[in-house]
């Protein structure tokens, strides 16, 4: 037995030799090899330098794995230089494309110019009905035409990168009015209510590029409208919290139109497109309002957004945080004489109406009651006459369903204790 375990013992020790080189010749052969070539992918990542050496290697399996490795990273290297060629050379001739797309737009508009110029003369001479026709026919066209050759100008522009923004005192009550006040005709022929919503204790006097914030909510403006049959539109303007010395404000354009599909909503950004070829047929237009309006808005520091749903309207919105107005306002702003303390009633069936006229009185310091229609309205003068609390003023909206605001107004006149209102 002394003998067998003498054997035993050393049949352990060449066995454990054996293991020691094998271990020793795994460590020098591959191990040290693969993390190598591992380390070195690493750096590949880290530096995205595809063009490394990988340094020696043998002629084994690792070997041959690390130079088929260094084979496809010269490969890579390669095919990245043909794709960044590419790419520049791609670039350039957008760029170019869009600059001679600004330039060829600004050539189209001084003839167009002169056609509007002209056709706006002849307008006012004498014309057979006939011939009036045929004029008002060319104006639209042109006034049409225009408005498409300016979208492209602003278009080709900001893909150029040449749009510059102003930075100047405005006044954003003033541009939301003039905005709405531009068009409320359109709307009106719809039969639609086009109403601004701007809080009386709202920051107002900021600084930004009044054009292109005018263009913007003139372009949501206008889409509203078009895309809405009935009901009312809404331009809203709301204060945010703001950590700093900046005024944060939202812009929020609101219908009761068509609405556009959740799958749509994403796609309305994007320039040339439009909701489906039935709407354009049916519609008209670009397709590059929105895509140029998202644009303006990122460039003064927003983002446009949609929340819609088909069939109940859509509402598009941007936030801006904007530097106060360094200048003071101007003199005698918009404060009229005479209103405060004044007692005054609001008559007029739509909500909105009414929340802008009370909230727009109360700002100039009077009190304000108002009625949603015409019998209210009565019942409401004849109970302070009763109570001896006279209004001093009534507002009336003109049309009304049932009775309207020229009939109340003759009831009022009618009623001899309503004398002094
Ligand atoms: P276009 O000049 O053709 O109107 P826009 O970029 O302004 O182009 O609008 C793109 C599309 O987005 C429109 O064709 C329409 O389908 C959809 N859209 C825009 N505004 C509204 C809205 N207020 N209600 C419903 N759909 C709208």
């Amino acid at each position: 037995t002394a003998t067998m375990r003498a054997a035993g013992l050393s049949l352990g020790a060449a066995s454990a030799i054996f293991l020691l080189a094998a271990l020793y010749f795994m460590q020098r052969h591959i191990v040290r090899p693969v993390r190598r070539l591992t380390g070195k992918i690493q750096s590949m990542q880290e530096t995205g330098d595809l063009a490394l050496d990988l340094g020696e290697h043998g002629n084994d399996e690792v070997g041959m794995l690390a130079s088929e490795f260094g084979e496809l990273a010269n490969r890579l290297t390669k095919a990245h230089g043909e794709l960044e060629t590419a790419r520049d050379e791609a670039l350039e001739l957008a760029r170019a494309k869009s600059e001679f797309l600004a330039r060829m737009s600004h050539e189209i508009r001084t003839p167009m110019n002169g056609v509007l110029g002209m056709t706006e003369l002849l307008r006012n001479t004498r014309l057979k009905p006939r011939q009036e026709r045929f004029v008002e026919t060319i104006y639209e066209s042109a006034e049409n035409l225009l408005r498409i050759i300016n979208d492209i100008l602003d278009f080709s522009k900001m893909e150029a990168g040449k749009l510059q923004l102003e930075d100047v005192d405005i006044d954003l009550r003033a541009i939301v009015e003039e905005t709405v006040e531009s068009l409320a005709d359109q709307a009106h022929q719809k039969d639609l209510e086009l109403n601004a919503v701007v809080p009386p204790e709202l920051t107002t006097r900021v600084c930004s590029d009044p054009l292109r914030l005018r263009q913007v909510l003139t372009n949501l403006v206008a889409n509203a409208i078009k895309f809405t049959d009935d009901g009312e539109i809404i331009v809203r303007l709301a204060e945010e919290q703001a950590e700093d010395e900046q005024v944060r404000i939202t812009f929020s354009v609101e219908d009761t139109g068509i609405g556009i599909s959740e799958e749509n909503q994403s796609l309305i950004f994007d320039s040339f497109t439009q909701e489906d070829g039935t709407t354009t047929r049916r519609f008209g237009g670009t397709g590059l309002g929105l895509a140029i309006s998202s644009q303006i808005v990122e460039l003064l520091g927003g983002q446009l957004a949609v929340a819609s749903e088909p069939g109940v309207g859509s509402k598009f919105y941007f936030t801006l945080s904007l530097e106060p107005a360094q200048s003071a306002p101007p003199d005698g702003a918009s404060e009229p004489s005479g209103v405060a303390g004044k007692n005054f009633l609001v008559v007029d069936d739509n909500a909105t109406n009414r929340e802008i006229l009370e909230n727009q009185l109360q700002s100039w310091f009077a009190t304000v009651d108002s009625a949603n229609n015409a019998e209210n309205a009565l019942a409401r003068l004849a109970t302070a006459t009763a109570e001896d609390s006279l209004y001093d003023l009534v507002i009336l909206d003109m049309h009304m369903p049932r009775t309207d605001g020229l009939q109340l107004a003759r009831a009022i006149r009618a009623e001899p204790a309503l004398k002094d209102l």
